[in-house]
């Protein structure tokens, strides 16, 4: 059984999303081999780190110009190229695989198996529904299983110590269906939210942006922390776009997670509540957050969070 893994990367290294992806891969049957698929421009470097993880047999590398943006439309495209011979393709549940995945299971005729939190055996798999409320077991009787990873739940492999190869692989035809335009890269010293150790989040509560910034940043400070945000913070502009935890932002499971005035709907606590330790701090007792979190502190946030920054 050959499993193949469709790499994220910044041309240099892969991204910890594929650690994730990686383990789920090996997790599809004992033995499996696991192969990555690297495609990019200039990215020789994300091949060897692809094929210097835990458990890889083998990075496929591909390179060409019209590849260095990931435009879904080439990449899934790649990906067809080289699907025949492999069981299972995984990729991240982020939004490159949420985008790319999709087209890859139509071109192969298959249903896409989407966020799966565990594999029982090579056909099925446990994936979350309904927000996370509850838990489905998905049987595929596919030839190919198409499937993206929330990469939460799987514990990262080493990104080092494998002995995989790198095989240079023949690239697909500019489709010419899309066409890269132009990024803006955020910047930040900041951990990457989705695989944070520690996330501090603010609510509504927070009530501008320069009193989101000036409360929550010095604790994010102290502890290293990424900032998240809830979706009502977000949509009054308080936090950015990407800063969202829940159901439409981003899942996070981090060792310790700071929900500052946010009264726990069940759209954010499907992004958070795997979190190992959740402190809470609403000044409303019967705030739902209350009901996930191991710590809570029933105060007013613009008090308690000054009065933790100074006590660390
Ligand atoms: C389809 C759909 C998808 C959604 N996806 C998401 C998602 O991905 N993520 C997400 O977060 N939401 C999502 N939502 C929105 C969600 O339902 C809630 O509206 C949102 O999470 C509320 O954000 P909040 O907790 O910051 O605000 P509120 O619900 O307004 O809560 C503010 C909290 O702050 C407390 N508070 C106020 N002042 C203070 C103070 N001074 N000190 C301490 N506590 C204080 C209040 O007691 C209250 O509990 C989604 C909704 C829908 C319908």
């Amino acid at each position: 059984m050959t499993v193949l893994v469709i790499a994220e990367h910044d041309s240099a290294s892969l991204k910890a999303a594929s650690l994730h992806v990686i383990a789920a891969a090996r997790a599809c049957a004992a033995g499996a081999h696991v192969h990555v698929l690297v495609v990019g421009a200039d990215a020789t470097l994300a091949a060897a780190a692809a094929a210097q993880a835990e458990g890889v047999d083998k990075a496929i590398h591909v390179e060409a110009a019209h590849l260095a943006h990931g435009l879904a439309e080439n990449l899934a495209a790649q990906v067809l190229t080289i699907a025949p011979g492999y069981t299972h393709i995984l990729f991240a549940a982020t939004s490159q695989g949420k985008s790319v995945a999709p087209r890859v299971a139509a071109g192969l005729d298959v249903a896409q198996i989407s966020e799966i939190t565990k594999v029982l055996d090579a056909d099925t798999f446990e994936r979350p529904v309904y927000a996370g409320n509850a838990i489905a077991t998905t049987r595929s009787i596919d030839p190919v299983k198409v499937v993206t990873v929330r990469t939460t739940a799987f514990d990262p492999v080493a990104a080092q110590g494998g002995s995989g190869s790198v095989e240079a692989g023949a690239p697909v035809p500019d489709s010419g269906l899309s066409r890269f335009v132009g990024q803006e890269i955020a910047r930040s010293d900041r951990p990457e939210l989705a695989g944070a150790r520690i996330v501090v989040s603010g609510g509504r509560a927070l009530g501008s942006t320069e009193q989101f910034n000036d409360v929550l940043t010095p604790l994010a400070d102290k502890l290293g922390a990424a900032l998240g945000a809830s979706r009502a913070a977000v949509d009054a502009g308080y936090a950015p776009n990407d800063w969202q935890v829940g159901q439409t932002g981003k899942i996070v499971a981090p060792e310790l997670y700071i929900a500052c005035g946010i009264s726990g709907a069940i759209q954010h606590l499907a992004g958070m509540k795997d979190s190992k330790v959740i402190v809470a701090i609403n000044k409303d007792p019967e705030a739902p957050i209350f009901g996930v979190a191991d710590y809570g502190l029933e105060a007013d946030l613009f008090g308690a969070v000054p009065a933790l920054v100074e006590a660390l």
